[in-house]
């Protein structure tokens, strides 16, 4: 059996909001339908910054913005490409499941972003790749992935 290539570090710092960016656009060209991304992180840590990089990498249609006031927006792609689930889990709640939200796509068919979803990341999927994102001094942004499940734990050194 080939050894898989390991393609995303545990840690990486990221100086700029582009930086953000461009690791969601890479993490697009990881992704798989069904996946599930959960990102946790104080506001202003850059969730929605790299959910804006990962959509734009998915070549979804819509400006990417802080599901604030939805529960979740579904962003269909231009490019024959996966559609971009992006859900705010602080107002999902703790009980809910995505299931019931009645979305007009079925997420094993799209790449789910949750933001906020520590804490309820455990009832959302068994598969999943945690993104912490952190804000230091200067402004600085560092993130840490936390692979759970076969599938990340593969593509995570
Ligand atoms: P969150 O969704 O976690 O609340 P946002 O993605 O909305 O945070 O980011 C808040 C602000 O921080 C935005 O103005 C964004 O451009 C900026 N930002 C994001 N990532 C970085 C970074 N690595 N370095 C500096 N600023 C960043
Ligand atoms: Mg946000």
């Amino acid at each position: 059996r080939l050894t898989m290539l390991k393609l995303l570090p545990v840690r990486r710092v990221l100086p700029t909001a582009e930086d953000t960016r461009a690791f969601g656009g890479w993490l697009a060209t990881l992704m798989r339908e069904g996946d599930m991304v959960i990102l946790t992180g104080d506001l202003g840590a850059g969730k929605t910054t790299l959910t804006q990089g990962l959509g734009q990498g998915l070549g979804v249609r819509g400006d990417v913005t802080s599901p604030t006031f939805v529960i979740a927006r579904v962003h269909p792609s231009l490019t024959g490409g996966l559609p971009l689930v992006h859900v705010d889990a602080y107002r999902l709640g703790d009980t809910a499941e995505l299931d019931d939200l009645d979305l007009d796509t079925d997420i094993e068919e799209a790449v789910t972003v949750v933001e906020w979803g520590e804490g309820l990341a455990e009832t959302l999927a068994h598969s999943r790749l945690e993104i912490s994102l952190e804000r230091g001094d200067d402004d600085v942004r560092s993130l840490t992935l936390t692979p759970v499940g076969p599938r990340w734990r593969e593509l995570v050194f």
